[in-house]
């Protein structure tokens, strides 16, 4: 195997273990050595979602449709050990949803616990949304696109939620999407000019702080029903200790707080199923449509006959 094939092997094997609900892996001083000055070498990927963006209709059919293979992903490195960090406090004033999540935003993007773990020229990143929205999305944390433009999901992930949503139905507008953490997990593993090169999933103490964050804009927002997409925010929402792995959390209904929560997929992992053809990989996908399908149904958005038997 050379280099290039290691990396790759290495990578399937984090995100084996990664879907798993595996949140850590120990890698020694020595082997982290190597890795970085492999990736040296390696092209970057931007942002969160791996995988080519190949989705070019919203059709439900074609959501899913097989892409040319993908570069590899950057290689998730061991999380830098956190400073002790309590969970955010604030206040929000009385008021109606637009009142409350404003001061909300203002109180996010000014945040000093926030503002320290943004590198300069990039953003905090706040929810974005219909504030009237039946479905709430919940995602993990900004990636690379993200913290440059200030908004969730706006990278290759955020196009196939984009289109997710569009075969659901429905516009972007019309739905809310958040992230459990509002800023970038930091790596130490940069490019050339000093930019971070991937992402990781955000450590237990770093969710503890933004949560709740997230928990303030689903209560000002109220939605009838919570997608959770991918283990980060299934944990975040429901608990560390509930669900040992994506597979366990989806397929059935949760309650967060009051509110119908569904556990779907993350929508860079379903790009990561591109191409594939194995039998695992399709029935992701089809696991995923039927996740959406039953948010669809919970939240009183009509279902064409298309739509329902869209993988069957
Ligand atoms: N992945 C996430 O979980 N959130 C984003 O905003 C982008 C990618």
């Amino acid at each position: 195997m050379n280099t290039r094939e290691q990396l790759l092997a290495l990578n399937e094997e984090l995100r084996r273990l990664k879907a798993e609900g595996r949140r850590t892996v120990s890698v020694s001083e020595e082997s982290l050595g190597v890795l970085r000055a492999a990736l040296q070498d390696e092209p970057e990927e931007p942002g969160q979602g791996s995988g080519e963006a190949a989705f070019a209709s919203a059709e439900p059919a074609a959501i899913f449709r097989p892409a040319a293979p993908s570069a590899p992903a950057p290689v998730a490195a061991a999380p830098k050990p956190a400073a002790p960090m309590a969970a955010a406090t604030f206040t929000l004033p009385e008021g109606d949803k637009a009142t409350r999540w404003q001061a909300l935003r203002e109180i996010v993007l000014h945040d000093k616990v926030c503002a320290a773990h943004v590198h300069p020229g990039k953003q905090i990143v706040f929810g974005v949304g219909s504030l009237e929205a039946s479905i709430m999305f919940v995602g993990e944390a900004p990636g690379g696109d993200e913290e440059i433009q200030g908004e969730p999901f706006v990278g290759r992930a955020g196009q196939l939620l984009n289109r997710m949503i569009k075969a659901m139905g429905l516009e972007r507008g019309q739905v809310y999407i958040g992230n459990i953490l509002n800023w970038r997990p930091e790596m130490g593993a940069r490019n050339a000019d000093g930019s971070q090169t991937g992402n990781r999933p955000p450590t237990a103490e770093e969710m503890a702080y933004c949560l709740p964050f997230i928990r303030a804009q689903i209560a000002i927002i109220q939605p009838k029903v919570l997608v959770a997409l991918g283990k980060t925010a299934v944990d975040g929402l429901l608990g560390f200790d509930r669900f040992k792995s994506m597979g366990a959390a989806r397929g059935s209904w949760h309650e967060y707080a009051g509110t119908p929560l569904r556990a779907t997929y993350h929508p860079s992992y379903l790009l990561r199923q591109e191409g594939l053809v194995s039998a695992a990989a399709k029935k992701i996908k089809r696991d995923a449509w039927e996740d959406l399908l039953a948010v669809m149904e919970r939240a009183g958005v009509p279902i064409s006959e298309k739509q329902r038997n869209y993988f069957l």
